[in-house]
């Protein structure tokens, strides 16, 4: 099957209000350019590198996703295109991501990242912590960003009940946070969650939005990862 069967297959199985984004990372600029012709617009990249040199190669109309851990300062090489900034766990990154969008004349949307995982390693806030940001007066000096939803992995297991309990948890992270802090906004409606192994179960749970990678464009070499 090709990339773009591949994409295909994958968008008539979700429901439709389900964005895909098609995780390109380690992947050649041929493959993304498979999926581009059969029409789709929406990559996923964690390298913020390897995502400056695809930008500036492949066409213009591709609506590009960071969606790894991002460090300050490389916030000012994605910033004048990027479209969505999945991973944001700091209010420090949110200042400097406000400053770059700025001094590039945009908004740039965000989410916020959870901690849902079992695992150690993996980076993101607590409902709290998550709180505690949006309610400083730092954050709401922040003019040239825009928070659009939330964003979480699932602990790395074929535990289909744990992944479950950890998507269901992002879910009433989300629903939350919009009750009491974005009442009013039509903008915080993404739940980005669901990869190629648990995606199905991400979407019985509510997510808006799964980046998927490897069912679409094989496998990666492991020394990339
Ligand atoms: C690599 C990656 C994905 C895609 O993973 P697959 O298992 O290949 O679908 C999704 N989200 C994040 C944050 C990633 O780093």
């Amino acid at each position: 099957m090709s990339i773009s069967q591949r994409i295909n297959e994958i968008q008539e199985s979700i429901p439709q209000h389900v964005k895909l984004v098609a995780v390109s990372k380690t992947k050649p600029n041929k493959d993304i350019m498979e999926a581009y012709e059969g029409g789709y617009r929406i990559f996923g990249e964690n390298k913020p590198q390897e995502l400056v040199q695809k930008y500036t190669d492949l066409p213009k109309d591709i609506q590009w996703h960071f969606i790894g851990h991002l460090q300050t300062n490389k916030v000012k090489y994605i910033a004048p295109f990027v479209s969505l900034i999945h991973a944001v766990d700091s209010i420090k990154l949110l200042k400097e991501i406000n400053k770059q969008a700025k001094k590039n004349n945009r908004t740039i949307d965000c989410l916020l990242q959870f901690h849902i995982a079992a695992e150690q390693t993996k980076f993101g806030l607590t409902l709290e912590e998550a709180q505690e940001i949006v309610n400083s007066d730092d954050f709401k000096l922040l003019e040239n960003i825009q928070i659009t939803g939330v964003m979480g992995m699932a602990t790395f297991t074929p535990d289909k009940t744990q992944v479950k309990k950890e998507f269901t948890n992002l879910k009433s992270i989300f629903e939350e946070l919009k009750l009491k802090n974005f009442p009013l906004s039509t903008c915080f409606k993404e739940i980005s969650m669901g990869m190629s192994g648990d995606y199905k179960i991400a979407i019985e749970t509510g997510s808006t939005m799964i980046r998927v990678g490897s069912t679409i464009f094989g496998a990666r070499e492991l020394f990339k990862k």
